[in-house]
């Protein structure tokens, strides 16, 4: 087959738009949809100048979504003094898995001259995901643990490295098993979370349904996920064509059943009725946000307060992860 575009030998057929793709094509699509997303999201504050740069935190895990976000964001903000990158990765004392992803983050942030932090969960919460799952005092999967402890860690050190975004490398297919799996589990509040949390724009001037924005919380630096519209198959390839530093295991400990199901439906209907995950998106967005104008918003915000152990923001007294930190303690 030839790329529609050039004539090229394809590499890529998209069935939801019908286009064949050589390598070139897919990857400018690929780079072009990423700063469409910043553009509509309106990531790039009014206020932010070469004077006064934003910061953007981006989690960086080593496998392909993280580090291709990284690449792109680098080539588009290289030479933009309004927005400085940061690189913040975890460790989560996973034995022969997160050590290699590691080193693709360190060559990834060298050869592009990024800062790059790297947390731990042993220095942090003198804990290892290792001995978690032995552990296992709350009878869950290994995820739900490292859930907590992981965005526990983002959002302080997204806090103590000045960030004013917080961007992660979620995909579309990502973004998609999420939303089914929040219409699956009835549970509207976190599609409101969902929206409040990473899907709203920061300014106004989007065609959603509401003219909620994200500017008005404050107990949380706001993420983002500039690569939410990409296919995960078209990262994996632009990984493979720009020859990035990627790492791609899986997490031995790796226990979400329930989003495994939800993969193989999606490839599922995917194939059978291309577009599929795009139509998800769509409608879930514009419910999104008439659910987070209904749940959300300041009565959530009014029940934040602050954990009695170690100050971070919650709803409860005592926030999941130190509940979770007492509990192995015990055991
Ligand atoms: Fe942690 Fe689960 Fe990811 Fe492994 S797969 S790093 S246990 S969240």
């Amino acid at each position: 087959m030839e790329c529609d575009k050039c004539g090229d030998d394809a590499v890529l057929h998209a069935a939801y738009s019908g286009l064949h793709l050589c390598e070139h094509h897919l990857c400018r699509a690929v780079e072009k949809r990423l700063r469409r997303r910043i553009r509509e999201d309106g990531l790039v504050s009014d206020d932010a100048t070469p004077e006064d740069p934003e910061t953007w935190v981006i989690g960086l895990s080593g496998g392909k979504d993280s580090v291709v976000l990284t690449q792109i964001l680098h080539d588009v903000f290289d030479r933009d003094p309004r927005i400085e990158l940061v690189a913040l990765s975890i460790h989560e004392g996973i034995e022969g898995y997160r050590d290699r992803s590691l080193e693709a983050c360190e060559e990834l942030t060298e050869e592009l001259d990024i800062r790059h932090e790297v947390v731990s969960y042993s220095e942090e919460f003198d804990v290892e995901m290792d001995d978690v799952v032995e552990k296992d005092p709350e009878g869950m999967a290994a995820c739900a643990y490292c859930g907590v402890f992981r965005r526990d860690i983002l959002s302080r050190y997204a806090e103590t490295l000045d960030a004013d975004k917080l961007l992660t490398g979620h995909n579309l297919d990502d973004e998609a098993e999420t939303a089914m799996m929040n219409f699956f589990e009835g549970d509207v509040d976190q599609i409101a979370k969902h929206f409040d949390a990473s899907l709203g724009p920061f300014d106004s001037d989007s065609d959603a349904p509401t003219e909620r924005t994200r500017e008005d919380q404050d107990h949380h630096v706001p993420r983002a996920k500039p690569l939410r519209d990409v296919p995960e198959k078209e990262i994996a390839l632009y990984a493979r064509f720009q020859d990035l530093p990627a790492h791609i295991t899986e997490c031995p400990h790796s226990s979400e059943a329930y989003r495994s199901e939800m993969q193989e439906l999606m490839l599922g209907l995917e194939e059978d009725h291309p577009g599929t995950r795009h139509s998800i998106m769509a409608g879930y967005e514009k419910l999104a946000a008439l659910a987070a104008d209904a749940y959300g918003g300041d009565d959530a915000d009014a029940d934040f307060g602050e954990c009695d152990n170690c100050g971070s923001p919650t709803a409860r007294d005592i926030c999941r992860k130190c509940n979770l930190l007492d509990a192995l303690e015990a055991v």
